[in-house]
């Protein structure tokens, strides 16, 4: 069997990873060059990343991984100004009540893809976007892309995130929701904040200041094993950059308007655009965005695909954001959809289950838990268009 998949993403390489420890030949093209655009600097990821990077992983590769991430983290709070000071005024369990987010730990971004690559090299090819699918008379898919390249599998899954082209042909009655909001993304070291109240109130919380008029969400991400140290103890074939450097960081996000982002698009000028919004805030917030990594903030569109209906089944299928965007956990969607696919496809190259029925049966899964989207009103169905979305 051989499948191909477009994206090289969280829920893509997870995949991706899985198939290749399941002996199943597997491509991956990814529309970027190697060194993409940012998507944030961490993702907080909880049981369903976890299991999902078990099952995938070979083991060397989930103890570096779990050497990328951060303490475990139980509770989320809100800080508020109180007498001139920065206080919790709010606190509860991370228990994914009412869709929300469960307990997990941070994952830097960058260096969990590094390690979610690491292997593949062979399979991945970059700078080639998807352009199109026929599917064959012979059950076969042939897949074109946009450096020329074409190739021909028995499954082709779009994991090509919330702007997917894969769904654009597969389910083109799917619309992505421009929920209008965007969120600017970014990091200091933590020696920004050492020895401030700031750092001793965010503590291992997922934390989100709502002071004068503006909110900060925070977090703080001490690596659990110095990365250089875990790549020479796990991976030492992988690349020297990926661990060059790391060190222990608070991760900060600023929910703002279109407005407020204006043209602001290169990280530096986001950064800058981010200073601007911050001033006025205490001291040690705006410490943390004034010392932040200026090439690591990002703007980010938040985007929202409503439930969609049941369609037939066929070797051609979507994973993650491609199909149920969902900003605060959907990493951990993408690597739940790559591992329960993983599995699927392993059971029909053993000759155990239909191709179609196992990709039916994932699809089912996916439809029939997807919490990540909420309803949305018929002016905002109305404003929506996937073909405008280009995330
Ligand atoms: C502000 C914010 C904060 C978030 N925080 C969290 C968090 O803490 N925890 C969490 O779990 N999730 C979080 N998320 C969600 C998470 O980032 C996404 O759900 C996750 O990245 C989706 O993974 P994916 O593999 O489906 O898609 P992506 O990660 O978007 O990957 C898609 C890949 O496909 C490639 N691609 C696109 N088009 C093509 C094409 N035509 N051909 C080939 N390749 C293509 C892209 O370049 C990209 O590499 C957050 C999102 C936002 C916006």
């Amino acid at each position: 069997m051989k499948v191909i998949v477009v994206g090289a993403g969280v829920g893509g390489l997870t995949l991706a990873q899985g198939l290749r420890r399941e002996g199943i030949e597997v491509r991956v093209y990814e529309r970027d060059g190697p060194q993409r655009r940012r998507q944030g600097v961490s993702l907080h990821l909880d049981d369903r990343g976890m299991t999902a990077l078990s099952a995938c992983l070979p083991p060397a590769h989930l103890k570096m991984a779990q050497a990328a991430m951060g303490r475990q983290r139980d509770r989320t709070q809100v800080l508020s100004e109180v007498a001139g000071e920065l206080t919790v005024v709010r606190s509860e369990p991370l228990n994914g009540g009412a869709g929300g987010v469960r307990a997990g730990r941070q994952v830097d971004r960058p260096l969990l893809r590094a390690v979610l690559l690491h292997g593949l090299e062979d399979a991945v090819r970059f700078g080639a976007p998807f352009t199109r699918f026929e599917t064959r008379a012979n059950g076969t898919v042939r897949v074109y892309f946009g450096d020329g390249s074409v190739d021909t599998a028995d499954a082709l899954i779009g994991a090509d995130g919330v702007g997917s082209a894969v769904r654009r042909q597969l389910l083109p009655q799917v619309r992505v929701i421009d929920t209008g909001k965007r969120m600017l993304m970014g990091a200091a070291p933590l020696a920004t904040v050492a020895d401030t109240v700031l750092l001793t109130r965010i503590g291992d919380n997922a934390t989100s200041a709502q002071v004068r008029g503006r909110i900060v969400v925070l977090g703080v991400l001490r690596f659990t094993e110095p990365p250089v140290t875990a790549r020479d103890r796990w991976l030492p074939d992988l690349h020297a950059a990926a661990v060059t450097g790391a060190e222990d960081y608070v991760m900060w996000a600023m929910p703002v308007t279109p407005d407020q982002l204006g043209s602001a698009d290169s990280p530096h000028s986001v950064w800058h655009r981010a200073r601007s919004l911050a001033r006025g805030l205490p001291a040690p917030l705006l410490d943390v965005i004034d010392g932040a990594w200026p090439h690591a903030t990002v703007a980010l569109r938040i985007g929202m695909i409503p439930p969609t209906p049941a369609w037939p089944a066929g070797p051609v299928t979507v994973i993650g954001d491609a199909i149920h965007a969902a900003p605060g956990f959907g990493g951990n969607l993408a690597m739940r959809d790559a591992y329960r696919l993983r599995d699927a496809l392993a059971r029909t190259a053993r000759g155990q289950e239909d191709l179609v029925a196992a990709i039916g049966a994932v699809e089912h899964d996916m439809r029939s838990d997807n919490h990540a989207v909420k309803p949305v009103s018929a002016a905002q169905h109305r404003s929506a268009s996937h073909s405008r979305w280009h995330e």
